[in-house]
């Protein structure tokens, strides 16, 4: 549509960060504006409405998007931390990334059985909603879907998060 159009074109380009050779995509020039924010919201949401009783946000631009996706939705939050942020973590994986690894926690606040919808704003590699997946299982989440605002096709991400959809890719 044109107002997913227009949301796309907000989505700003940076050469060189955090590191030469990387093309960041930036993010908030969207964030910022009203009919876009509410139009992408709409869009993560649809292929899944109905079908989850809690999101599951990724730190820290996921959380962006996933309080915005609960609250639109009328569900929960789980926020999923980084490493040593979360005072009473339940569970966590470690993953590896281009250069090192990282671990991902979460708490222990949901009934078995919840079903669960994983948001974060770009997806490029696929490790760490591959990671989000396997946490989930952990806490007594069962994970029905993922929704990504942004996909970068050229990291091949997809292969680790086969129920992605994704609003634009790049
Ligand atoms: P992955 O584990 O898929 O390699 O990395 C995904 C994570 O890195 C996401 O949480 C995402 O926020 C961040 N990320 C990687 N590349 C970009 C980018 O170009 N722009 C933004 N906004 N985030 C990125």
């Amino acid at each position: 549509t044109d107002d997913l159009a227009r949301a796309e074109a907000l989505i700003r380009t940076i050469p060189d960060y955090p590191e030469p050779g990387v093309q960041f995509r930036d993010i908030t020039p969207l964030l910022a504006d009203a009919a876009a924010l509410s139009t992408v919201i709409d869009a993560l949401i649809d292929p899944f409405a109905g079908e989850f009783d809690v999101v599951a946000g990724i730190e820290a631009r996921g959380f962006l998007l996933a309080g915005a996706v609960a609250t639109r939705a009328d569900v929960g939050l789980v926020p999923i931390r980084k490493a040593g942020k979360l005072p009473r973590p339940a569970a966590s994986v470690a993953y590896s990334l281009e250069y090192g690894s990282a671990t991902i926690e979460v708490h222990d606040d949901i009934a078995p059985g919840t079903r669960v919808l994983l948001v974060d704003d770009v997806l490029a590699t696929g490790g760490t909603l591959r990671a989000a997946h396997e946490l989930m299982p952990r806490i007594g989440g069962s994970v029905v879907g993922t929704a990504v605002l942004l996909e970068l096709l050229a990291l091949g991400g997809r292969a680790l998060v086969p129920d992605v959809r994704t609003v634009f890719t790049v």
